[in-house]
């Protein structure tokens, strides 16, 4: 099928109309959203869902986030909203928070990848949240990238990995946040984090008091252990290049590239570093500067495939705040491999 591409440079393109249009006739359309570029449909119809995992190489018993636009449409996806819920809703959306609730009967089983719960968020990115006015329906979307790839932040990722094998990609240019959103369980208590993201865990124990972090936010899944978030054990954002997350100083990180470098090896560090790396280098925003690392760290695990880099040197990120949905995402990149010098 021709891919169309539709730029749309605010929720008042008339573009719009035409994304909405081919999701309501049962099409697939990647939307821009403030985290990373979604692949949606209909979240209602099964077939339009089957599509989506299809298209993406997705493994079926991962489920999807339904994305909505206004408060009053949550109710029928779920069984009851609780007030934790609610209390969640009011403080962060629309942003990027998703909720995970027991599902309603109207949540075709494709969506909950075989789960009796419904992950929803309400995206604050207002074409995403136009495209889901127009089209009248709940949006199933996840990441619009080819499954086991970096998530896309820009359309020329979802060009790059879903060119002909969806109706059309609505390019709203670069997702402001750029890692996927913070994935919270209120099906189990205490609350427990699935995912981390731009909502921080500061952040949720200040509405929630007590959560658990899922120890998958961490760590690589033992052999036969049941993962609560059915994503997080599956290979994830990898570039081709085997990466190596190194905790050092800057000197002896240098000293180390330098000794243990190939002909194709290259550098991840943060930017203003370059000048200093003995092998070519791609950044991933500013050391200390959380946000800046999220908002790029997906461009930057691409890039490395474009140099054609096999074995990559990356400098480790703090894992606070914002900075731990940045670790989660580079420690999965690298799987899990990672040296203390
Ligand atoms: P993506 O949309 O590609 O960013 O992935 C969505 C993430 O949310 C995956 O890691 C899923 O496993 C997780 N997820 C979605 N729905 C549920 C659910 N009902 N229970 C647990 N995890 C979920
Ligand atoms: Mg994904």
């Amino acid at each position: 099928m021709e891919t169309k591409i539709f730029k749309v440079d605010s929720a008042e393109s008339p573009l719009i109309r035409e994304a909405a249009d081919i999701l309501k006739s049962g099409g697939i359309v990647a939307i821009p959203t403030e985290t990373v570029y979604g692949l949606a449909g209909n979240a209602l119809d099964s077939s339009v869902t089957q599509k989506i995992y299809k298209a993406k190489g997705r493994p079926s018993d991962n489920p999807l986030i339904v994305h909505i636009s206004e408060f009053s449409q949550w109710a029928p996806l779920v069984k009851s909203i609780p007030e934790t819920a609610k209390a969640l809703a009011d403080k962060f959306w629309p942003g990027p928070l998703t909720v995970i609730l027991p599902k309603s009967d109207i949540i075709p089983d494709e969506v909950s990848g075989g789960l009796d719960t419904v992950a929803v968020r309400m995206p604050s990115d207002e074409i995403a949240r136009k495209i889901i006015t127009e089209a009248g329906v709940p949006l199933a979307a996840p990441s619009a990238n080819t499954s086991g790839r970096p998530s896309p932040t820009s359309a020329r990722h979802v060009i790059e990995d879903l060119s002909g094998r969806i109706d059309a990609v609505v390019d709203g240019g670069d997702c402001d946040v750029g890692v996927e959103s913070t994935v919270i369980s209120l099906a189990v208590s205490p609350p427990r984090l699935l995912r981390p993201g731009g909502i921080t865990p500061g952040m949720l124990t200040e509405v929630l008091g007590e959560i658990e972090i899922d120890d998958a936010v961490y760590n690589r899944l033992a052999e036969g252990q049941q993962a609560a978030s059915p994503g997080m054990k599956y290979k994830h954002y990898s570039p081709k290049a085997q990466i190596v997350l190194i905790k050092s100083d800057l000197d002896t990180f240098i000293a180390y590239a330098k000794e243990n470098a190939t002909e194709s090896s290259a550098v991840l560090c943060f930017e203003g570093e370059e000048k200093d790396m003995p092998l070519r280098t791609v950044t991933y925003g500013k050391k200390d500067d959380a946000l800046s690392q999220a908002k790029h760290i997906f461009d930057a695990l691409r890039k490395l495939d474009e140099i054609g880099a096999d074995k990559v040197f990356a400098r480790y990120p703090k894992s606070d705040g914002v900075g731990l949905a940045v670790f989660n995402r580079l420690i999965r990149a690298a799987g899990f491999n990672e040296i203390e010098l």
